[in-house]
């Protein structure tokens, strides 16, 4: 389709997007009266409309019944993550047994570690990006540091090439045959979070376990984001934080995923706790640890409700939706945004930046990311101040997520108007 540069257009657009109505399912922070041009849905996803009242029926039941919740309540608190398996397993490609909503992410990679990285005197290097973010970097390298190893022994970095900004995967599969017998465990941010780059999850998975190695995934970036299918992938873990693109609230619950074959295998290594414990005999109150022969047996506490009656409201939407239809408009919304940009560029013979996520639709998801060359401070605080908000990285990224839940075609036209003038005014 031939975009024009436009705000008819772009009204015209939106006129004949079916996902359109979900905006008004979301609440959007104001600016000058009018709702803000929203991109930042990759760092925190707006808030559901439905939030609030989910949220006051558990706080009504907790009032109501008292620990009785557990049992009585409407959604009753003792099986209440279970109501994410079946939406979870839809949103990640994997079968509901596989997955839990459960913790934050960062403690969710350390638990999964706790199981899949298991270094002995042969096998104990870890590759993993050379700038993940920063959690994912402090939880390998004190992963590392407690099996009592030097991080830079183990930990074997992915960079870009000279000149290049995103990681080629012939050169993290070359990586990976280079380390080959000592591989064991590949870790890397599946959705990259600074250039939005999207990694061939499946062919990079089979040639770290053809060496004999696991492979998790980081999906901070990839849940709700970009399709998914971990089962059919064979991969062996992966976790998700759930506030980004599932819309789930500030520091809300995350999710992992485990492979059946590791649900199945009460062997496995892993720090336990009673909720991770069979469900028949959990309240016996017994020495020694049955895990349940699912994901939630990496469960350690019992479900926070709170934030999880949030996250319920919020995946509740993505499923009525479903994953196919918001990455077909996802990939033509980032396409337009990419069009509005690139004609800013093109009406300025300065060229004051340039876009840094791949130009393949295949290898991004819902994320462009601005390389800017000189003040890229200045013109990020010319957009905030006229009602942009976006996210700035040090040292010289903007990036920005039109996100398909809630963007309209007009946001992102809005967005070029705003960029536009903010280059016109330097
Ligand atoms: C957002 C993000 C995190 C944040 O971790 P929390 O434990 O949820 O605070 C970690 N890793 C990546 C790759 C992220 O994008």
């Amino acid at each position: 389709m031939d975009f024009r540069w436009d705000k008819n257009f772009a009204k015209e657009l939106d006129k004949s997007d079916e996902l359109s109505v979900y905006r008004n399912e979301f609440i959007f922070p104001q600016h000058d009266g009018e709702n803000c041009i929203y991109l930042t849905g990759n760092s925190l996803g707006l808030q559901p409309k439905g939030a609030k009242a989910a949220l006051q029926q558990e706080l009504d039941d907790w009032g109501k019944y008292g620990v009785e919740g557990h049992f009585e309540a409407k959604n009753p608190w003792f099986a209440y993550h279970e109501m994410f398996a079946d939406p979870l397993s839809e949103i990640v490609g994997a079968k509901p047994m596989e997955v839990v909503a459960m913790n934050g992410l960062t403690t969710n990679l350390h638990l999964m570690m706790v199981s899949f990285y298991r270094p002995t005197k042969e096998r104990f290097k870890i590759i993993c990006e050379g700038k993940a973010f920063p959690s994912d970097q402090y939880a390998l390298e004190t992963q590392v540091k407690h099996h009592g190893l030097k991080p830079d022994d183990v930990l074997v970095e992915l960079e870009p090439r000279e000149g290049e900004h995103t990681i080629r995967t012939e050169d993290v599969l070359k990586a990976i045959e280079e380390v080959g017998s000592e591989l064991a465990l590949v870790m890397i941010g599946g959705v990259n979070y600074y250039t939005g780059q999207v990694f061939d999850m499946k062919t990079i998975t089979e040639a770290g376990q053809r060496q004999g190695a696991y492979v998790g995934w980081d999906l901070a970036h990839g849940a709700g984001n970009v399709p998914l299918e971990l089962h059919d992938w064979n991969v062996d873990f992966a976790c998700w934080c759930s506030y980004k693109y599932l819309n789930s609230g500030p520091g809300s619950i995350a999710g992992v995923f485990v492979h059946e074959r590791h649900c199945n295998n009460p062997e496995l290594p892993r720090f336990a706790g009673w909720w991770g414990h069979d469900k028949e005999t959990r309240f016996l109150m017994e020495k020694g640890f049955n895990p349940i022969r699912s994901a939630e047996s990496w469960q350690l506490s019992n479900a926070p409700v709170l934030a999880m009656a949030v996250h319920k409201v919020a995946i509740d939407l993505h499923s009525k939706i479903g994953m196919k239809a918001l990455r077909e408009k996802s990939q033509k919304l980032t396409r337009f945004l990419e069009f509005c940009i690139e004609q800013v560029s093109e009406n300025h013979s300065n060229a004051i930046f340039e876009i840094i996520t791949p130009s393949n639709p295949e290898e991004r998801g819902a994320q462009l990311s601005i390389l800017v060359h000189g003040k890229g401070k200045q013109l990020f605080d010319y957009l905030t101040k006229n009602g942009v908000i976006a996210d700035w990285r040090e040292p010289n990224v903007i990036r920005i997520a039109p996100v398909p839940i809630y963007n309209s075609f007009e946001d992102c036209y809005r967005f070029s108007e705003v960029l536009n003038s903010a280059v016109e005014s330097e």
